[in-house]
């Protein structure tokens, strides 16, 4: 066995199975070592929106390699391509003049977002408000705050305590957020993490006005509202962002993922006036913040090729069509008794929800389907409340869609 420790794993199970490798990948497929084929119904990690395989981003890194690879960003150093994606990605982004602080991943947008609103509001002379508001089932990534906001029990467990100024709410509650905020006062209230769509903890899209409505409890109270859009951002939701489909002008947005389609590491922070005007003026002093690699040049240039495949095949437009289209074939899972519901509904996402009562009988149920489904030539994942992560590439086709649900089919009729 190798030294390569894991993300998220049991290292003893790795070992004692060996490592699932995948080779290479082309569209919507992957290949292992053997040379079996897949149909990735996850896009990676749900990454990789525009596809593998592309040309075009690999060639805009290699030249922009080849001429600067990446510089430090510290300060007054800046390069073209890290100034011209910000630029792209504020156009683009549902928030007139934003700026946009570039990370190396979601979980950095996070711990970033966290720094932002705490000095935010020192900076406005309200220091008083520190605590942050997640929801049941949230993912916000893995450094310390995002372990802090995490509404999956079992991601927060077995550290003891980081930041301890979090309290949660109902994922689908915007009055228990009102209430809540009422409670603790609005004055001590930093800021509101929401996932337009909730995706690591289990693919929950929002009810009927429910976005709308925390949005305004927000304006309401002054507090900060974070949309996290690492899943959501750059087409996954039919619009460059889900806050713009839903009209959210959230005060700061964090987003990773689909704004290189995984083809490099790249995250984001696109912060309103509100909040970024605060920290652009002069009595605000330098923000000590930043990483190594925000505004790596090479990547800025794999980002910016990979928006411009979502514009020019109007992958948006395309997402739009899937939203329906997954649906619809996803139900007829409906007809497995294991399967206790579909959720889907909002862009290229949907969970397929394992029965409970077969939850509880048998805890490895999901990981038993997750490999008959890779016996049977489809890579599924298992979220939180014993579901099937379905978050297909954006170019996704009706024989993808077919290959993919047979596939699963496969694998809950093995395993149920
Ligand atoms: N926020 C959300 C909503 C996510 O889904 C994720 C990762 O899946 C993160 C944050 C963390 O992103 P990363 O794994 O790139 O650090």
């Amino acid at each position: 066995m190798g030294s390569f420790w894991h993300a998220f794993a049991d290292m003893s199970a790795v070992e004692a199975n060996g490592p699932f490798v995948i080779d290479r990948a082309e569209g919507t497929h992957v290949w292992d070592e053997s040379g079996k084929r897949y149909l990735d119904a996850t896009a990676g990690l749900w990454f990789a929106n525009v596809g593998f395989g592309r040309a075009q981003i690999a060639e805009a890194v290699a030249t922009q390699m080849e001429k600067l690879p990446a510089y430090s960003t510290f300060g007054d150093y800046s390069n073209r391509p890290a100034e011209a994606l910000c630029d792209l990605v504020s156009e683009l982004a549902p928030v007139p003049n934003s700026k946009v602080f570039l990370t190396s991943g979601g979980s950095d947008s996070i711990e970033t977002a966290t720094k932002m609103a705490r000095r935010y509001w020192q900076l406005v002379g309200e220091p008083e408000r520190q605590i942050f508001i997640n929801r049941e089932h949230a993912y916000h990534g893995m450094h310390i705050s995002g372990t802090s906001l995490a509404g999956i029990p079992a991601n927060a467990a077995g550290y003891g305590d980081f930041l301890e100024e979090v309290e949660q709410v109902a994922w689908d509650d915007a009055a228990e957020l009102a209430e809540l905020i009422h409670k603790l006062g609005a004055r001590n209230v930093a800021a509101f993490f929401c996932e337009p769509v909730i995706g690591a903890g289990g693919v929950f899209p929002p009810p009927e006005g429910y976005l709308k409505a925390v949005r305004q409890v927000c304006r309401d109270t002054g507090v900060l509202f974070i949309a996290d859009e690492v899943i959501t951002g750059f087409g996954r939701c039919g619009d460059w962002f889900a806050s713009g489909r839903f009209d959210l002008e959230p005060d700061l947005i964090t987003c990773a993922k689909g704004i290189t389609s995984g083809y490099l590491p790249l995250g984001a922070v696109v912060a309103a006036p509100r909040v970024a005007d605060e920290f652009y003026a002069a009595r605000a002093g330098m923000f000590r913040h930043g990483y190594t690699y925000s505004g790596h040049a090479a990547v800025a240039a794999a980002a910016i090729a990979n928006l411009d495949i979502i514009e020019s095949e109007d992958l948006l437009g395309r997402a739009r069509e899937l939203e329906s289209e997954l649906p619809a074939a996803l139900e007829r899972l409906m007809t497995l008794d294991v399967v206790e519901e579909i959720r889907s509904g909002l862009g290229v996402l949907a969970a397929v929800q394992l029965d409970p009562d077969r939850l509880e009988e048998d805890p490895a149920l999901p990981m038993k389907v997750v490999a008959g489904a890779r016996e049977a030539g489809v890579l599924t994942r298992a979220l939180g409340p014993g579901a099937l992560q379905i978050s297909p590439a954006l170019v996704t086709s009706a024989n993808d869609l077919e290959e993919m649900v047979s596939g699963l089919a496969i694998g809950l009729e093995a395993a149920g």
